[in-house]
């Protein structure tokens, strides 16, 4: 790693620190790496990361030529080519047409687009691995058509599997004499770190698609915590905030039929209100349907909703990102660019989110139940708050990071939990008073990620201990 990536000289700090502990070896993990819980990253989570631009936009082809990527298009979700409309400058020449993303280079053959004649605009082949021997990318008239074998982020790189126990760590040794000023120190540099990291990431889905899109793609994925991300971010991503705001009748019955959550329901066995509701579901979405297959039936990567609480499973947060978009002019004006930022405002517009049927049910199988149940609880909007509206708007907006310092953290968490004994051992006063505020939880995460994550030595050879005996 050579170039900081990080702006101010706070999560400087801390980025300094890691490459002096990593030198070698580029540790910029984007937080929580999303999308990976479930196994290996598969070719929709791969087009999912591309299209929200997190591979970049320059690059080299197999042969050595530079591609700039100009407009990364539409992502097309049926049959033909992955990303359609697209503009790349390969060597400086522009060429528009269209994109095709493979695990595998020789996907390309073993799907048959080159004999495809819908494949002959592709302008550019990416895969993630590439066959040991020279290969081409051919289309059905025998145009050669540029590969760029593109390196999946830091981010993407799944956890090691010999993630350590959760015991007291070399470094706690460290920490247990340090004054809670310097630990406030070092927790404030790897929160504001974090804080970057999340904040290029918003920054360049925003790029590509402009910030509202960017913050409702934030809002979505942060619906979908923790076991659901993938999905939630892939069906804004399939369904756009402008789209969805054209078609205010048809958004919700959108959502749910592309979340796979009418087809095959079994209607005749639901009680009169779930009916009544469905019907109205399934007479948009079977229209939809008809009018776009196949693309409108390709399935989302599957919903996880055991172990979730009944409050959260995955088809109240389709309702709560479908009343997101009813109110959107509402949180629109909350986060305007170079407006104040009122977070009692914002708080205000996301606590009232309301609907006549997920007010009252858990699920579209289950009982109505008497009291009325919020559609987003606190807990979630502080997160939704921490993780995307916060790190959108500090950047912009300096002020915003005092008052995020002193934002309480609502509960910790297993993972916090873990991370504070790690890093505090025996000392539980040290990992009280460093786990209360979201900036100090942020930044264990943060350490824990770059440090513990990488190390399979059983802290002998994690430089963390070292690096902070030079923290002043
Ligand atoms: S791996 Fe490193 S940071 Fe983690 S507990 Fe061990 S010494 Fe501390």
């Amino acid at each position: 790693m050579s170039a900081l990536v990080t702006a101010s000289p706070l999560a400087r700090r801390y980025e300094a620190m890691l490459v002096a502990a990593f030198p070698t070896q580029p540790r910029l993990r984007e937080p929580e790496s999303w999308g990976l819980t479930g196994g290996p990253m598969n070719e929709l989570a791969w087009q999912s990361r591309w299209f929200a631009g997190d591979f970049g936009r320059d690059f080299v082809t197999t042969d050595g030529r530079s591609v700039e990527i100009i407009q990364l298009g539409w992502w097309n979700h049926g049959a033909g080519p992955d990303f359609r409309d697209c503009a790349v400058s390969i060597d400086g020449k522009v060429s528009r047409g269209s994109i095709e993303l493979d695990c595998e280079a020789r996907d390309w053959e073993r799907h048959g687009h080159a004999e495809n004649p819908v494949y002959e605009d592709v302008v550019l082949h990416l895969f993630i691995h590439a066959p040991e021997t020279e290969w081409f990318t051919r289309t059905p008239s025998h145009r050669q058509v540029p590969q760029v074998k593109i390196v999946p982020p830091e981010s993407a790189s799944p956890m090691l599997p010999n993630q350590p126990a959760a015991k007291p760590g070399r470094c706690s040794g460290t920490l247990a004499h340090w004054s809670d000023e310097r630990i406030t120190s070092l927790l404030t540099a790897a929160a504001r770190f974090r804080l970057e990291l999340k904040s290029a990431r918003w920054q360049r889905i925003a790029q590509a698609h402009g910030w509202e899109q960017a913050i409702f793609q934030g809002l979505a994925e942060a619906l979908g915590y923790s076991r659901n991300r993938l999905p939630m971010t892939i069906l804004a991503q399939r369904f756009p905030l402008q789209q969805l705001q054209k078609h205010p009748r048809e958004q919700e019955a959108w959502l749910f039929g592309a979340a796979g959550y009418l087809d095959g329901f079994a209607f005749d066995q639901a009680d009169a209100q779930t009916r009544s509701y469905l019907r109205t579901l399934w007479e948009v979405w079977w229209k939809y349907r008809a009018e776009r297959l196949p693309d409108a039936s390709r399935p989302l990567p599957a919903w996880q909703s055991s172990g979730t609480r009944p409050v959260n499973h995955p088809q109240r947060r389709i309702a709560a990102l479908s009343a997101i978009v009813s109110q959107w002019s509402r949180l629109r004006t909350c986060l305007k660019p170079a407006e104040a930022f009122v977070e009692k405002d914002f708080r205000a517009v996301l606590t009232s989110l309301s609907h006549p049927y997920w007010d009252h049910h858990y699920t579209l199988t289950s009982p109505p139940q008497p009291q009325r149940m919020a559609l987003l609880g606190g807990t979630r909007i502080t997160d939704i708050l921490a993780n995307v509206i916060y790190p959108w708007l500090i950047p912009e907006r300096e002020m915003l990071w005092n008052s995020y310092c002193l934002k309480t953290a609502p509960l910790d968490n297993e993972k916090t939990r873990r991370a504070a004994l790690r890093l505090f051992g025996p000392r539980t006063d040290l990992a009280e008073t460093h786990t209360r505020t979201i900036f100090q939880q942020q930044a264990l995460l943060q350490i824990y990620q770059d440090f513990c994550c990488c190390d399979a030595t059983d802290c002998a050879a994690c430089p963390f201990p070292e690096q902070l005996h030079q923290w002043g």
